[in-house]
């Protein structure tokens, strides 16, 4: 009874210190409640503040990013950089650009990030970036010189052992270069570390593109087999169709399902006879179009406007990948009223925290996004790896590597949700075992 009202004394104080940043609110929330049970076992966290501090970044960069677009008009977004936790390593994070970043959002991904990156059993901090810059409709040049100016301030902030950021939503391969060409330039040195998600050509890691879906379906596939189930012939239905839905597509049909709906911020399409995975790299990877260009190449597909109708669709294994919050109580009922099975977080924080209560009472499996995406940033610190010695791993060491981190990622999960009372919850599960690392690195390292 003390512990579950000192957790909320915590709660009410992170709301109250931090007004108007519901989405850094929701997840304390979840992260907190779910690790009283190791309080209550080990009364050494809360006499050493461990949540106190645990809840507070390091440090937040909040910056100006000037940039000039190809008519000459000169715009100014918002850049971030919070620095959340350094316990275990340097803080690693994505950076994002999307018009809804705020300094909630990359607060509420900072702090998802110090877990997973724990869970990950690699040594690595967490942290996260971005901007409110919407690199839709812009130019090649226009991307460019927005990715040089947003470098020019955050490059004090970071460094090989400091701080290595990478992609996420609006940053991939193309941002990076850009990013890491103005970094060198100003630093004068070939620090390839500093970055992750480069392209092969300048100390990128293999198989990093493809490393967040296809660690989604190995940990999804692990939670099936539990239960008895598998991918082979299974209908599913995964949103978006950025890096992280098209890898999970891809990953879904060599296991064997039949993947029948994909999306994007505009709307969605549904393919009866299977999602054609090549048109839709041709359409968002090479294109940059929308996905509703789908139909136009095969019109008997559907194409459907908005997004939240995808999980109305039959399925027996849902797999957001979009973005946060996606999968609300509303489309949680649809799933569970058309007999899903499984649900599997690709994107970071999709669920509403009633939605995935609501699916754990109706007895569907549940990967949350912690564990289940942790699959990016465990290779993007393989790529550090490989450039701090200088020496790049095959396609197949890299994979398999991955496969062994998800199957220790799920395995950690189970047990700690078992060892604390709740099993089969694979959500508290993977919340305690990510903050047991890090609260114990906090222990030893002392009041800092
Ligand atoms: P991405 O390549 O930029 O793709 C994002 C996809 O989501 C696009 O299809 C986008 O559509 C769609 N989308 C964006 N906002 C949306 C909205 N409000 N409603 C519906 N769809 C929306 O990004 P990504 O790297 O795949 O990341 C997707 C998610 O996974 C994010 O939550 C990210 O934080 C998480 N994640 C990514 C990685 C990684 O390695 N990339 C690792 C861990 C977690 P448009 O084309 O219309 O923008």
């Amino acid at each position: 009874m003390i512990l579950a009202s000192y957790v909320e004394e915590i709660i009410a104080k992170v709301q109250a210190e931090n007004p108007g940043e519901t989405e850094f609110h929701n997840t304390v929330k979840e992260v907190l409640t779910s690790i009283a049970p190791v309080l209550e076992k080990n009364p050494k966290y809360q006499q050493a503040a461990i949540l106190e501090r645990i809840v507070e970044p390091e440090r937040v960069v909040m910056f100006r990013v000037p940039w000039t677009d190809d008519a000459g008009k000169v715009h100014v977004n918002k850049g971030y950089r919070v620095q959340f936790n350094s316990a275990i390593g340097p803080y690693k994070g994505g950076l994002r650009l999307h018009p809804s970043v705020n300094l909630s959002i990359i607060k509420f991904l900072g702090f998802e990030q110090v877990f997973k990156n724990s869970l990950t059993t690699l040594p690595i901090g967490g942290g996260k970036g971005g901007s409110n810059f919407d690199p839709k409709g812009k130019s090649d040049a226009e991307i460019m010189r927005f990715c040089q100016s947003f470098m020019t301030e955050l490059c004090r902030h970071i460094g090989l052992n400091t701080d290595v950021p990478a992609g996420d939503i609006g940053v991939g391969g193309r941002e990076i270069g850009y990013l890491y060409g103005q970094y060198k330039r100003i630093r004068n040195a070939y620090d390839a570390g500093v970055l992750t998600g480069k392209g092969l050509n300048y100390g990128g890691s293999l198989a990093r593109t493809e490393a967040t879906g296809y660690g989604l379906l190995y940990f999804t596939k692990l939670m099936l087999a539990d239960a008895g189930l598998d991918y082979k012939d299974k209908t599913v239905v995964i949103s978006g169709s950025g890096n992280v839905a098209t890898y999970a597509i891809e990953k879904a049909q060599e296991f064997g399902a039949k993947v029948v709906a994909c999306s994007d911020s505009n709307g969605y399409v549904y393919d009866k006879d299977g999602i054609d995975l090549a048109l839709v790299k041709e359409i968002k990877e090479v294109r940059r179009g929308r996905i509703k260009e789908y139909v136009d190449a095969k019109p008997s597909a559907e194409y459907h406007e908005g997004c939240k109708g995808i999980w109305t669709i039959p399925c027996d294994i849902a797999l957001p990948c979009a973005t946060q919050q996606e999968l609300d109580l509303e489309s949680a009922k649809a799933l569970v009223a058309n007999g899903v099975k499984a649900v599997g977080e690709g994107a970071n924080m999709p669920s509403t925290l009633d939605a995935i209560e609501y699916l754990q009472n109706n007895n569907v499996l549940f990967a949350p996004a912690k564990a289940a995406n942790a699959g990016g940033v465990a290779v993007s610190a393989l790529e550090m790896a490989q450039n701090s010695m200088r020496y790049s791993w095959t396609f197949e060491e890299v994979d398999n590597k991955l496969k062994n981190i998800m199957a220790d990622i799920y395995e950690n999960s189970k047990r700690c949700a078992k060892e604390y009372g709740h099993e089969g919850d694979l959500l508290v599960g993977c919340n305690i075992a990510g903050f047991l690392k890090v609260a114990d690195a906090m222990l030893a390292q002392g009041v800092c």
